[in-house]
């Protein structure tokens, strides 16, 4: 019988993309900046009636929310988004540059979306 120590209890760290299998990943925050955007236009819509406060409140909020949210790790080249993982140091956050590589160098610009 086994009596090892089973160490694998952990959910299993990113290596490449689930979806594709592309190794180039990068992490953001799973928020939606729509939202971000929509709280801070209903705290602009009532400045008028709280003095300015329901943009304050909305500016803490937003700021609440952006320290709740976990990270997701997004692939590079299908933008399939990982959920539930543990971000590993090599991943960074989102490159233009990389990003750009990747759209402009097997698509037109403008052949997505
Ligand atoms: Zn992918």
């Amino acid at each position: 019988m086994c009596s090892a120590p089973n160490d694998v209890v952990a959910p299993a760290a990113i290596e490449r993309c689930a979806a594709c299998g592309h190794d180039q990943l990068y992490f953001q925050k799973d928020f939606n900046r729509r939202t971000g955007i929509a709280l801070v236009v209903l705290g602009s819509i009532f400045v008028p009636w709280t003095y300015g406060l329901s943009l304050l409140g909305v500016t803490i909020l937003d700021y609440a929310v952006w320290r709740i949210v976990k990270n997701v790790v997004v692939c590079y080249r299908c933008q399939t988004v990982h959920r539930g993982y543990a971000v590993p140091e090599w991943i960074k956050q989102f490159d233009l540059v990389t990003h750009d590589r990747h759209v402009y160098g097997q698509a037109p610009p403008g052949a997505e979306e």
